[in-house]
Order: C-alpha cells, then sequence, then structure tokens
C-alpha cells in the first residue's frame, strides 16, 4: 500500500501542522522524502504504472521540480521517453532542445496533485505544442475531483484543511509544528 511507504519515510505526516499559508491542517505531504529512497520510487510508481497498462501514450511530460523524478521513473517502467517543463521568468516552458510534436499522445505526472495549477500550466505548454494530453499521473492524489483531465494516481489522500480561528486541533490544545522545522508551540 501507497500509503504505508509514504507514512514509514516521513512522506506523510499526521498531527496538527502550521502550513505557509498560515492556515492549519491535520496532515502534511512531503513527496520527496518517499522519492529520495529509488527503491521505494520504483516501488510506488509501479503502482501508477500499472493503472497506465491500457491507456495508449507516446510522452511523459512532468513539470520541474516535483514532477520530473516520477515522469523519469514512471517512463523508465513503461519504457517511454520523459521530458519535463520548466519555469522561465515565471512562465512554464520547454527548454533544453525538448519538443512535442503535433498529435503526440502526452501523460502529464506529478508528486502530488491539489489545485492541478502546475499540471494546467504544463497541459497549456503540449497542447500550445499541438500534444495531445491522455490524463495526469501522480503519486499522490489530494485533488477535490474538480481536475477536467482523467487522473492515474498510487493514492488519494484528504487532507483537512482549517483556518486558525477554526481549527478543532487548537481547541484541542494540541501543540502544532511548522513542517520542516521544530515546534514553534
Ligand atoms: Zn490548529
Amino acid at each position: 500500500m501507497l500509503k504505508e511507504l509514504l507514512k514509514e519515510t516521513g512522506a506523510l505526516l499526521e498531527g496538527h501542522f502550521l502550513l505557509s499559508s498560515g492556515k492549519h491542517s491535520d496532515g502534511y505531504i512531503q513527496c520527496a522524502k518517499l522519492l529520495m529512497y529509488p527503491d521505494k520510487a520504483e516501488k510506488a510508481i509501479g503502482m501508477i504504472a500499472e493503472k497506465l497498462k491500457d491507456i495508449d501514450f507516446d510522452l511523459v511530460v512532468g513539470p520541474a521540480m516535483g514532477g520530473i523524478i516520477v515522469s523519469y521513473e514512471l517512463a523508465r517502467q513503461m519504457g517511454k521517453p520523459s521530458i519535463f517543463v520548466e519555469r522561465e521568468d515565471g512562465e512554464m516552458t520547454l527548454r533544453r532542445g525538448f519538443d512535442i510534436k503535433p498529435g503526440q499522445k502526452v501523460l502529464i505526472t506529478e508528486d502530488v496533485v491539489t489545485t492541478g495549477k502546475s499540471s494546467y500550466e504544463a497541459i497549456k505548454v503540449v497542447e500550445d505544442n499541438g500534444g495531445e494530453v491522455v490524463g495526469i499521473a501522480c503519486v499522490v492524489d489530494r485533488s477535490k475531483g474538480d481536475i477536467k483531465y482523467p487522473i492515474f494516481s498510487g493514492a488519494k489522500v484528504d487532507l483537512n484543511i482549517y483556518e486558525k480561528e477554526e481549527c478543532p486541533l487548537c481547541k484541542k490544545g494540541e501543540d502544532i509544528i511548522k513542517p520542516g522545522s521544530r515546534k514553534v508551540k
């Protein structure tokens, strides 16, 4: 189970967290903590590859940074080429001599999909180049079911996000943790 892999590597934390937005949550995901172990990354992404068996695509495209490792490993397992799009002056773009040919079927990859913002930016690059997006593959799907492309995920994870005034964990008096640092309270 992917959720166990996420937990055992510290990629999925449960508790009471202060997010950079100032909101509070009852969990935190940092996929890089799982992807830092190539053997576990292989296993996790193998679970996504399994779901893509019957999907026809020519190329995997990951938005930098989060999508690159997933894109590379998924492409390796499925025998496809992998490229990435990256920001230049704030705008997602194709660089490094990468190209997408008109009519190419493209799978977008991400580590985590939440609002789909970076996926949509990558999709725009693909479609502007005449490519056809067949879906989004990700390790963790945190979306609310409102993404307009098929999602192939290793695991669906729902985290609750609260305004600090309404946070039930604060009301219970639980210590809050700022992810990546020590306790702040
Ligand atoms: Zn709280």
